[in-house]
């Protein structure tokens, strides 16, 4: 049974293809921006604070999604981890997490791209439906910057270093799903 690691800036679809692997494989699907967002209701100290930092598009610290992350990956044997790591430092978290896998559990890298024309206009579309703070234009500039500040050096770690799946995400979801299972049984 496979582990997934999936990256793509907001926007390139990346929760829905999570969640269309984690049924094909009935693996756990993990989205740490998910988990943040639940915490955020909870108005103590830190759920005040997260939702502070999301609501602005800024990433959260390193050490509070080690706080979130680590109960709710110990619950689980497979999974798909969606929206970690984006940072170098928690690289180095998933891997302390894990240093005991036997090598084919090693999480495999997914990568989707997507312009930022369709980015723009599924964020647009979104935050029709979904009303979150963070989908607003201006806030998405930020959050593509974090991305691409912070995350970028993530991706090129695992384009590197780990077996990795690129996908276009300016294609439809169904196009994207069937690229990954094509690709995955190469
Ligand atoms: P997402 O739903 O993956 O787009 O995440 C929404 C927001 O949650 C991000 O813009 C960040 O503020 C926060 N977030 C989610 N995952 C992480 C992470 N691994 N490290 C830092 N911040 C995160």
């Amino acid at each position: 049974m496979k582990n997934y690691i999936i990256f793509g800036p907001p926007g390139s679809g990346k929760g829905t293809l999570a969640t269309q692997i984690s049924e094909l494989h009935n693996i756990k699907h993990i989205s740490t921006g998910d988990l943040l967002r639940e915490r955020s209701t909870q108005k103590d100290e830190l759920g005040l604070m997260i939702s502070g930092l999301i609501d602005n598009g800024r990433y959260v610290s390193d050490d509070t999604i080690k706080r979130v992350l680590e109960e709710e990956i110990k619950k689980h044997g497979n999974f798909i981890l969606d929206g970690f790591p984006r940072t170098t430092t928690q690289i180095h978290m998933l891997n302390s997490l894990f240093e005991n896998l036997p090598e084919e559990n090693k999480p495999i890298a997914i990568i989707l791209q997507a312009q930022m024309n369709t980015v723009l206009e599924r964020i647009r579309s979104r935050s029709k439906i979904e009303n979150r703070a963070d989908d607003s234009d201006q806030i998405l500039k930020t959050r593509m910057t974090e991305y691409l500040k912070k995350t970028q050096p993530v991706i090129n770690h695992y384009l590197k270093f780990s077996t990795s799946i690129g996908l276009d995400g300016n294609k439809t979801k169904e196009e994207v799903f069937n690229d990954f299972q094509i690709k995955s049984d190469e």
